[in-house]
């Protein structure tokens, strides 16, 4: 089936399709790309929010777990003293808990119990400790025992709690509830002396006391455990892994009177715009605390400039799918144009080989008249001139004979190179005409031209003898040729004074679809290494014998027997002399005789017509 090629405009038609579709294509996956980013990205801030609010809890947790635990151990002890508050607390500061920097035991006095008080702590193992209470107040609130968790100097007691609102608050919500409190976050007095970017934070953790339960079963308030805390510290151990992946945390509290307050900030040293957001609510003592985590996409591990890339990637590819689509559309177009004009050059062509073949043809019938007319005028004035001299007196024609032969040999010789080098043309040339040829037949009128040649010449009379030739197809005119060149030289290169002999004879190949034909001779022979190249033209192999030739008769029998579909070649004849070997197709209708019948050779050979 023969698929018609598209036209132009329909090549352009599908390629615009192409790229329509897969422009849209490349938007949409770009865009579809970009969707599932963003969800990525929300589920990584997702995960990383809920990391965060885990390690602060659980770090909370721990705090307030280790203060109720310590606080449960001093509190069964009857009679505190400063030694067994040091001791029950060892495992607190042996924890190293980060953030935490003092750990205090809290007593609550109201004024009229003060001085009593002092004098009873003071024998519990501070004799220095000097009760401070606040002015302003009727209830006070001291620390009686301190220690450092942080390995920072002691704090010293004494101090009255209860005039600072923060702690206060917490130390009240403590004794209500019976839980862990935790306070609203303020900066600790000996902080406030510090350069502001060190200036952090702090809160307390802190936890009621109580005695052993009575008889009925209540059990006596004794006073608080509490623990004081920075912030930022406590925030940056809790969550020290997930700061160093490029995330900011911010940790706030609604305080006391309802306001926010930002407990700790922590701030990822990974550059860029934090344009990623979260906030949860997480549970710390008694509180909930607010975790506002901020990162920027760049440090998450998802490539935004992928949808981008992708979408490139695509309208690159479409470019190219629509210009091969092009390139296919209007190929075969192209192609078939490529053709047509190639077989016009072909035409133009073969026009213009027919025309100089026609003027090849016109000229060489043109030099063949042109120069062998002036011969034919010179050869008539020599013969002319000869006779005339045949009237003189003997000397002066003596004198001009030879001359006059010479003219007359070397106008011969002329005329006879012309017709070689015309018939050497014409061997290459043309296109044959076979027939079914009668060879025999053929072979013996040359034969009988040659016999009369040399009658003619009163030269010795050759022995030629033609077997039972095989009938060929071939082209009479190119065979004739080529048996008269052939026959001529079996007799031309016998040595003088010897009767030339030549034998022509030929048989069927096996197949039946040649004739090899042999013409031998019993003369000269070939010079040995000179078997090919006497078929080349012009190449004469008896130069220094004086024999008249061309040297083109051979290489025009090469040429007809090659036109013929096959090949000639020289040997020696066993016993002197050559034989010459070419095949010609046998003829189509009459069937090759298998074997020729020798006939005697002994006598003269008397040709069959
Ligand atoms: P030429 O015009 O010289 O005869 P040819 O092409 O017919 O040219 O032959 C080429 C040469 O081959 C001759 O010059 C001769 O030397 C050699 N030759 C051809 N036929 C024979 C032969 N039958 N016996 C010996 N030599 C031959």
């Amino acid at each position: 089936m023969r698929v018609r090629a598209l036209s132009r405009r329909q090549a352009w038609a599908w390629t615009a399709v192409v790229a329509v579709l897969g422009v849209l294509a490349s938007i949409g996956a770009g865009l579809a790309l970009q969707r599932q980013q963003r969800h990525s990205l929300d589920a990584v801030m997702d995960r990383r929010a809920s990391l965060v609010a885990q390690a602060v809890t659980n770090q909370a947790a721990r705090y307030a777990d280790t203060l109720r635990t310590v606080a449960g151990a001093i509190g069964a002890i009857d009679t505190l003293t400063a030694t067994a508050f040091t001791h029950a607390a060892a495992p607190l500061t042996e924890m190293r808990l980060a953030g935490a920097t003092s750990l205090a035991y809290l007593i609550a006095a109201d004024d009229h119990e003060v001085a009593a008080a002092q004098g009873r702590w003071r024998s519990r193992g501070v004799p220095d400790l000097v009760l401070s209470p606040d002015e302003d107040l009727q209830h006070h609130i001291f620390a009686v025992f301190a220690m450092p968790l942080d390995g920072s100097v002691k704090p010293v007691p004494g101090a009255d709690l209860a005039g600072r609102a923060q702690s206060a608050a917490a130390l009240d919500e403590a004794r209500r509830t019976g839980q862990v409190a935790i306070s609203d976050p303020y900066v600790l007095t000996r902080d406030r002396t510090l350069p502001a970017h060190q200036r952090q934070k702090s809160f307390v953790l802190t936890t009621a006391l109580y005695g052993a339960a009575d008889s009925a079963g209540n059990k006596p308030f004794r006073g608080w455990l509490l623990m004081g805390l920075r912030s930022e510290t406590f925030l940056g151990d809790s969550l020290a892994l997930v700061a160093r992946s490029g995330i900011d945390v911010t940790l706030q509290t609604r305080g006391t009177d309802g306001r926010p307050a930002v407990v700790a900030t922590l701030r990822s040293p990974t550059p860029g715009l934090r344009d990623l957001h979260r906030e949860v609510e997480v549970p710390v003592a008694q509180r909930r605390w607010t975790i506002a985590i901020a990162s920027p996409a760049s440090s998450l591990p998802v490539s935004r400039a992928l949808p981008p890339m992708a979408m490139i990637a695509g309208l690159v590819l479409t470019a190219a799918l629509a210009l091969l689509v092009r390139t296919l559309a209007t190929g075969r177009a192209r192609a078939e144009a490529r053709v047509e004009a190639a077989t016009a050059d072909l035409q133009a062509t073969q026009v213009v080989l027919r025309q100089q073949k026609a003027d090849l043809t016109a000229f060489a019938g043109v030099v063949a008249h042109d120069l062998k007319a002036p011969l034919a005028t010179v050869r008539a004035h020599a013969e002319f001139l000869d006779e005339e001299l045949a009237g003189r007196s003997a000397v002066d024609a003596a004198d001009l004979r030879p001359d006059l032969s010479k003219i007359t040999a070397g106008v011969a010789r002329m005329g006879t190179l012309i017709d070689d080098l015309l018939t050497f043309a014409a061997a290459r040339e043309g296109g044959i005409q076979p027939v079914d040829l009668d060879l025999h037949a053929l072979a013996d009128e040359v034969a009988i031209g040659h016999l009369d040649a040399a009658s003619a010449a009163r030269r010795p009379m050759p022995t030629i003898y033609v077997g039972d030739l095989p009938p060929v197809s071939a082209d009479p005119a190119l065979i004739r040729q080529l048996l008269n060149n052939l026959i001529g030289n079996a007799v031309k290169y016998t040595a003088p004074g010897r009767t030339p002999r030549v034998d022509v004879t030929a048989h069927p190949t096996e197949d039946g679809t040649k004739v090899v034909v042999q013409v031998a001779d019993r003369g000269m022979g070939i010079p040995a290494g000179e078997h090919e190249a006497i078929f080349h033209g012009f190449h004469r192999a008896h130069q220094e014998s004086g024999i008249p030739g061309t040297g083109l008769g051979l290489a025009i029998c090469h040429r007809i027997v090659e036109r013929h579909g096959g090949t000639i070649t020289a040997e020696d004849n066993r016993g002197g002399g050559t034989i010459f070997t070419f095949a010609l197709p046998s003829a189509t209708g009459i069937p090759a005789t298998p074997e020729p019948v020798l006939r005697d050779v002994t006598q003269p050979h008397v040709p069959s017509r």
